[in-house]
Formats: structure tokens, sequence, C-alpha cells
């Protein structure tokens, strides 16, 4: 985000925000272990479109060294490509995240949240504030089919409170660890996507695909937003976020009615890599033991992370494409496509594994799969984008949206294939 953005949005840099965070707190204490190395510069969109003013290793000083950051935190888009990067695994974006959490600023999406248990569509009408197309919003609503119970929502109303201290819920760090192969079971659980809500047909596609391979999908409306996107905006810490995330498991497994594994399937990289995240913090019984805590007072118990599987739709229609394969009606041969991956997938993982499986996908098509920035760039995020619209400037592309709309033009790509709802919205509101 360009610094008169950031400013125009109250988020001028803030000096008092290290001297605030909770030492204890996983994320802050990680930044004692920079190395200062600088490996994830280069793969920083908030680095490059400050012109290296915001520098991952400078937040990781500035906090290991409790002094004044000096520093525009909201440059950072939480993509979390830092901590994929970093030799030491290190996130500057959760790190990022924790002193947003400490400068709590307006937050409309956790408000939305606590009262709905959901993002509603009218949380997306920024998006729509330039475009002032009514139409196009009431169609994408009557499409949005998303419905969350009141009690739901009076669950997350009494486990939000006033906000909970991450200390008080994630008491111990737990390094990241490579999700397992995880089998395509013939019945699985629908995680619902608020992000999705501007691509109704995303879901759709997604549902026909799985009825078309003959995997059965269970869906609760018990379920409320997984809280990924808000988390990212800076508006839920990460207590809520994971206290949330830990009662959609509960959700997902008392709809699956199943004593072994409960496999949940969704469409969105966000929330998959919210339920990565909580999965591995769960695996430490301590943290595990904090998180019931606060859910016995809803009446829910997390069990240990090996009663849950999670898996992207993408890695679901890879494991089954050669069944795919005998769907499609025509080849797209000629077709010139681009790969992007996003980077809370990426992230999630840590490795390529889903931008293999999108590769395997589009050469299932016949198409053409054209290398380009698109494989190896971030998308700007969902958040820079959202600050655009806030602060009237929807029209000014970023040095990102710049490369890949050149890209495209340069390397005549006809279409471009991605795995998020967010990247698909960025892709779509920059034109490119
Ligand atoms: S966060 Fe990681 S990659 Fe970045 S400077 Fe520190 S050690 Fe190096
Ligand atoms: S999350 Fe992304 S933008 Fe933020 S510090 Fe890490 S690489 Fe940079
Ligand atoms: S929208 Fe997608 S690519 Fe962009 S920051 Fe988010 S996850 Fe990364």
């Amino acid at each position: 985000m360009k610094p008169e953005n950031a400013a125009a949005m109250g988020a001028a840099i803030d000096d008092g925000l290290v001297s605030r965070l909770p030492r204890t707190d996983p994320r802050v204490a990680a930044a004692s272990r920079c190395l200062q190395c600088g490996t994830c510069t280069p793969f920083c969109p908030g680095a490059l479109e400050t012109d290296f003013a915001f520098l991952p290793r400078r937040v990781t000083a500035a906090i290991a060294e409790n002094r004044p950051l000096g520093l525009e935190i909201d440059a950072c888009v939480q993509c979390l490509r830092c901590a994929v990067a970093c030799p030491r695994g290190i996130s500057v974006g959760a790190m990022v995240n924790a002193l947003y959490e400490a400068r709590m600023g307006l937050r409309p999406f956790r408000e939305f949240v606590r009262m709905a248990g959901m993002i509603p569509a009218t949380g997306f009408l920024p998006l729509y504030t330039r475009s002032l197309d009514p139409l196009a919003f009431a169609q994408k609503k009557l499409g949005y089919r998303r419905v969350v119970t009141a009690g739901a929502a009076e669950e997350l109303r009494q486990l939000f409170g006033p906000q909970p201290d991450a200390r008080a819920v994630v008491l111990a760090a737990v390094d990241h660890r490579p999700p397992p192969a995880v089998p395509v079971p013939d019945e699985v659980y629908g995680f619902q996507s608020c992000c999705a809500f501007n691509y109704p047909g995303i879901a759709a596609s997604s549902d026909l695909l799985l009825d078309r391979l003959g995997i059965g999908v269970r869906r609760s409306t018990d379920e409320t937003c997984c809280c990924g996107a808000p988390h990212y905006l800076g508006e839920i810490g990460l207590a809520e976020h994971v206290l949330v995330g830990a009662r959609n498991l509960t959700v997902m497994a008392e709809t699956m009615e199943t004593g072994g594994v409960a496999t949940g399937v969704g469409v969105c990289p966000t929330c998959y890599s919210t339920y990565r995240e909580t999965l591995d913090l769960l695996e430490n019984p301590l943290n595990r033991a904090a998180v019931n805590a606060r859910l016995e007072k809803v009446g829910r118990t997390v069990e240990p992370p090996s009663r849950y599987a999670i898996l992207h739709v993408l890695q679901v229609l890879d494991a089954r494409r050669d069944e795919l394969r005998s769907e499609v009606a025509g080849s797209l041969a000629g077709l010139r496509v681009g790969i992007h991956l996003s980077c809370h997938f990426r992230a999630a993982t840590r490795d390529d594994r889903g931008y293999r499986a999108l590769r395997r996908l589009v050469s299932t098509t016949g198409a053409r799969h054209v290398p380009s920035v698109y494989d190896t760039n971030c998308c700007g995020g969902v958040k820079d984008l959202f600050g655009r619209y806030l602060t009237g400037h929807r029209d000014e592309p970023s040095i990102l949206n710049r490369e890949a709309s050149d890209a495209r033009s340069r390397d005549a790509i006809d279409l471009v294939v991605v795995d998020c709802p967010g990247c698909m919205l960025v892709y779509d509101h920059q034109e490119i």
C-alpha cells in the first residue's frame, strides 16, 4: 500500500506499538530468531511497493530490540511469503499481524462476524462504491446463499467477548509442519467461503465436480466465517482466529457423524490455511487445553488434530484427475493459460505441491500453460485492494498489478487460472 493511502486509512506510522506487544506472544518472540539475512526481502510485496522503505527484517529488528518501528506496517499485505522464503520459517506477516492487534483500530469486519457469524454481502460494498453497479451487486447477492444460524452467531459473541488476549489461547509456539497427504473420502464436509461472495459460481462448480466424482458433501449452517480474511485485514486477533477455527472443526465433526477422521474441503486457500494453522497449534496439548477452556463456555470440545483433515478442492480434483479427464467434453488446445497459486496456499504447505497440482489440472483440459510472472508473483492482496477502494485510489495499479497486466499482453495469455477467490478478486478489479 502506498504511504499516502495508508495514512488516509488512519494507519500512519505508530511508534508506540512495539512497546505494547506482549513479549511472550509466539509471533512476537520469533523476532529474536531473525538472522537479518534479507532472504525474505525480494519476496515481499510490501518492500517492492514502497521502494524498500518497508523491509521485513526492519520489523524483526525493531521488535527484537524493543524500539520504535519507524515503518508503515500497512505496507504489509499479509501474504506470508516471508514465512515461505525464510530459512528459519519466521513469519514477519504474523508479527505485523500482532502489531495490528496492538493497534486496535476500526474493526467493521469483526463486528459483522460477531453479530452475524459471517461477512454479509453488504460487507463487500466498498468494492462497489466506485463501480456504482447496483444491478451487478444485487445479482451476486442473490447468488450468495450463505446462511449462519442465530445460535452459531451467539456462540461467537460468547467466544469473542472483550478482545481475548492471544496469550490466553496460544500458550506455546509450534513449528510449522508440512500438511500430511490426505486421502479423499467418499463423503466430505464442505466449508463455505465468505470471500467467494463475488463469485457464487466457484462454490457451485466445485459442488458440481465433486458430485461428478461421486463425492458426497455435507454442510452445516452452524459453521461461521473462518475469520481468515478479517484476521489478515487486521481486525480479528490470533486468539479469536484460533477459537473460531477450532469451533468450526467441531461443527465439521458433528456434521459428519463419524467416529473416524472428518475431512473438510473448501474453495478458499485462506480458509484452508486458517484450519491448517489451527490444527498445527492444537498439536500442542497446552494450546488445546487453553482453547477447550474457552470452547467449554459454548458447550464444545475440540479433539486432537488427528481427528480432522483439511483439503482445498484443488487437491481433491488433482487426486482424481484421471476420472476428471473423462469428463472433459472438448479439448481446450490452443488456449494460452497463466497459472497463479495463492500465497496463502503456498504458506500453508511451504512447498510447490499446489502449483504442481494446478499445472496438472490445466494440462488435463488440453490448454497450454504459459510461464509468466503469474506463476511467481503475489497478486498484490485483497488487503491492498480494500485500501485502494477506501482511499479512492482504485485506479492506481500497484507494481505487481502492472507486471501482471504487462505479462498478460506480452505473453498473449488468454486467461489466468487461480486457486483463490481473493486473487481472482484482485485480478478482476484491476482488470488484468
Ligand atoms: S525473517 Fe527470515 S529471511 Fe527475513 S531476514 Fe529474518 S531470518 Fe532472514
Ligand atoms: S506478509 Fe508479505 S508483505 Fe508482509 S512482511 Fe511478509 S512478505 Fe512482506
Ligand atoms: S489474495 Fe491470494 S495471492 Fe493475493 S495475497 Fe491473498 S492469498 Fe496471496
